[in-house]
């Protein structure tokens, strides 16, 4: 057996981000820039004003007050959108709505709420005094032209897409989303319709296309194929010229007879390396270049599927879409329950619920840990990590990584809904 860090390690040497490409804003959502953002512009591109009111010299509302109240002329009307006409005089105020051009001459705008008067009336009483500058948002008070906004790897999300529209951009450089293509092998997956006996559904094609939509690639699906010679060989070369990796899951274990492996061995010339992960669930996995394109065979349980795309395929992908920080940190939590490791010298990553419960992190066994029982897994947001032989007592911290599918409102499902003890695989 290999440690996860020597396997994590392998695979990631053999990997290179992909060439960043252009995209339309609308489409960068979650992946990283490739350049670093400088502003072309001021934003924003003129003064104006941050509150509906009358813009005014503020020098003519000296001692206004609610007691000593200055009345002024109302010159105009403006809305955002629309421009003064003409520069505001002495004793004028021009009527104004959030975000509209400060007219020329005017040095403050007082808030309506410090005003009596009518919204059509050709002046209006002020109660209050403002300071030069008052209510004014400067032109470039956001950001200046020049000015660095984002460096290269930002990850684009809704506001850094609303700072590409404010500049005008329609498109931003970025790493891609790979394109992944999924495949399932084996004898006993059913096609569909009814299932004969001995057979079963591949869950494995659905589960690992969903888990490379959440991660932001591409997903391909490129079928269940038949254990036969050619026809893995043909689906496996398809795959190679035609997307940027390739998952695969079925026939990666210790003395399984599926050709999967006859014919990885082949297509890769050899640079298949299959290894034995010390890690439970999880333990056979196997990674190597058809072409340059990285291909993972994992394991065909599908909790260990699921596992081997955690620690292993998610970094490898993120890697390609431009992070240099590929792993996720485990963070602490607090254990409902007694956690127990394996004594078989793997690391065991403990399918759990992970909720806040008084303010804290907490975790609790999601289900029975077999490496078939998908259903704790799909109960599970987190995997608690346990070194071999070792226990975490109920109340103490455990390291912990959360999945991407944990939210950290209130649990939908209570700790008390899952009362389900944990079992040995
Ligand atoms: P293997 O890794 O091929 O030895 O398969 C281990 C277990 O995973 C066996 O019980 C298989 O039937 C099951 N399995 C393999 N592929 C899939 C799949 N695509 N969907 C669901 N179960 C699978
Ligand atoms: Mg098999």
């Amino acid at each position: 057996m290999i440690s996860l860090h020597e396997a994590q390690e392998y695979v990631l040497s053999n990997i290179r981000p992909l060439e960043p490409i252009q995209l339309p804003i609308n489409q960068a959502l979650g992946l990283l820039t490739a350049e670093e953002l400088v502003s072309s512009l001021d934003v924003p591109g003129f003064d104006n004003t941050a509150v509906d009111g009358y813009a005014v010299h503020a020098a003519d509302l000296l001692g206004a007050s609610p007691t000593t109240p200055v009345v002024l002329q109302v010159s105009e009307t403006i809305a955002a959108g629309t421009i003064s006409t003409r520069p505001l005089e002495s004793g004028q105020a021009v009527r104004i709505m959030t975000g509209a051009k400060i007219p020329s001459g005017a040095d403050a705008v007082v808030m309506v709420e410090d005003t009596t008067g009518s919204p059509t009336a050709t002046s209006v009483q002020v109660n209050a005094s403002v300071g030069a500058g008052a209510n004014i948002r400067r032109r470039g008070s956001d950001f200046r032209g020049g000015q660095p906004l984002l460096p290269k790897r930002s990850p684009v999300n809704p506001a850094t897409i609303g700072v590409f529209a404010s500049l005008g951009l329609e498109e931003v450089l970025v790493y891609p989303r790979p394109r992944v293509g999924v495949l399932s092998t084996g004898s006993e997956l059913s096609i569909g319709g009814e299932l004969s006996d001995g057979h079963i559904r591949d869950s494995n094609r659905p589960s690992l296309l969903a888990a490379l939509t959440q991660l932001g690639a591409e997903p391909v699906d490129l079928g269940l194929v038949r254990d036969d010679r050619d026809a893995l060989a043909a689906a496996f070369e398809n795959a190679a010229t035609t997307c940027d990796a390739i998952v695969t899951s079925g026939g990666v274990s210790v003395g399984d007879f599926d050709l999967t492996k006859v014919v990885l061995k082949e297509l890769s010339h050899g640079s298949m390396r299959w290894m034995q992960i010390a890690i439970r669930p999880a333990k056979p996995f196997a990674f190597g270049l058809i072409g340059s394109t990285p291909l993972f065979a994992l394991p065909g349980n599908p909790v260990s599927a699921l596992v081997s795309f955690e620690l292993l395929v998610g970094p490898a992908l993120r890697t390609m879409m431009g992070s240099t920080l590929p792993f996720k940190s485990p963070v602490q939590a607090r254990a409902l329950e007694l956690l127990r490791g394996s004594d078989d010298g793997r690391t065991s990553f403990i399918r759990t619920h992970a909720a806040i419960v008084d303010d804290e992190l907490t975790i609790q066994s999601s289900g029975e840990q077999g490496s078939h029982v998908l259903s704790a897994m799909a109960r599970a947001n987190a995997l608690a990590i346990i070194e071999p032989g070792e226990e975490v007592q109920k109340g103490e911290l455990c390291p912990t990584l959360v999945l991407d599918q944990w939210q950290p409102y209130p649990a939908s499902l209570s700790t008390e809904d899952i009362n389900l003890s944990q079992t040995k695989e």
